[in-house]
């Protein structure tokens, strides 16, 4: 009886691991007609001040409209494509269409605004990421400050030393350098010391439990804390209600993103945004 069941688990698994090797093979090779056929886009999400309510920067979001299965999620896509390695060809994909925009928006007359991009650990071990980058800053007339690399806690864990000296090397030509998803990887405090970093987003698994649970509060108050006495910058992620906001400004953290200030959305939405902006404070 065990034995009979033993082999038939061990069948089940063998098909259900073929079935996934193969749906991993059709994937990459969709990843790359996808990147030839102009799949993806990018859409963008309001950083706000948190007081006011005006967008000072925004994060490029990427999503993929495949052509039968309609719009997929990075979350989706990302780790499949990270592994693969053509995450490369992608990124490279990402930031020239986030300073393309950036610049564009620029060119209008619009207000200025920060282009936060999210670079996956893979990106930022090529040998010529520093180039690509200012090269594209280049390409577009950006100077470097507008431009804001996230960069999560656990792509940092591998090759430590190669990627002090990338980052060092970014910041020294004017990127600016966020850590993301602050709070959920390992070591993030000596990460903040070693690390030329400009700020750090507070994980959006901590800013759904405030201010009611009594942990996530803690931890925010920590994370605020630590923000402010190593003089980095601050922004909180993931900010969905009234509540929420109010007590990130109560415990003086200004800079927030959010559902309840605004989804990811497309170029043209954010325009709009911005010119309600310029309209409402004609003096600014
Ligand atoms: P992330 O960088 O931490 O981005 C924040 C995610 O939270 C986004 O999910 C955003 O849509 C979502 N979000 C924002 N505000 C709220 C909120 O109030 N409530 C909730 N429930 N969610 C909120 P998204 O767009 O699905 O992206 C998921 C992850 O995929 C990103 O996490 C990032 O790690 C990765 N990703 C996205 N675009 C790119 C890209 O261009 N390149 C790379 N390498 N990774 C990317
Ligand atoms: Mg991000
Ligand atoms: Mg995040
Ligand atoms: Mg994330």
């Amino acid at each position: 009886q065990a034995k009979a069941e033993g082999g038939r688990g061990f069948h089940f698994f063998t098909e259900e691991m073929n079935a996934r090797v193969l749906n991993r093979v059709t994937l990459d090779k969709n990843l790359h007609t996808a990147l030839e056929h102009q799949e993806f886009v990018l859409l963008y999400q309001p950083q706000v001040d948190g007081a006011s309510g005006q967008i000072t920067g925004v994060e490029a979001l990427i999503r993929w409209h495949h052509p039968q299965q309609g719009e997929i999620s990075p979350a989706q896509f990302i780790p499949a494509a990270e592994e693969s390695g053509i995450i490369n060809g992608i990124g490279d994909w990402v930031l020239n269409q986030a300073c393309f925009q950036t610049r564009h928006w620029l060119d209008l007359g619009l207000p200025e605004l920060t282009m936060a991009v999210n670079i996956s650990a893979v990106q930022l071990r090529q040998p010529d990421f520093v180039d690509k980058v200012m090269a594209t800053l280049r390409q577009y007339r950006l100077p470097a400050e507008y431009l804001e690399l996230e960069i999560t806690e656990s792509a940092l864990i591998r090759d430590t030393q190669r990627i002090v000296r990338i980052l060092n090397e970014l910041r020294k030509q004017g990127v600016r350098l966020s850590v993301d998803d602050f709070g959920t990887g390992y070591s993030s405090l000596a990460y903040l010391k070693n690390l030329p970093f400009d700020k750090i987003k507070i994980d959006q698994s901590f800013i759904r439990g405030i201010p009611e649970r009594e942990d996530d509060a803690a931890i925010t108050e920590v994370i605020i804390g630590i923000a402010k006495s190593l003089k980095m910058e601050l922004i909180a992620e993931g900010v969905e209600t009234k509540e929420q906001s109010a007590f990130l400004l109560q415990h003086h953290c200004q800079q927030m993103q959010g559902f309840f200030f605004g989804k990811p959305m497309s170029a043209a939405e954010i325009e709009q945004r911005l010119r309600q902006s310029v309209e409402a404070c004609p003096i600014q």
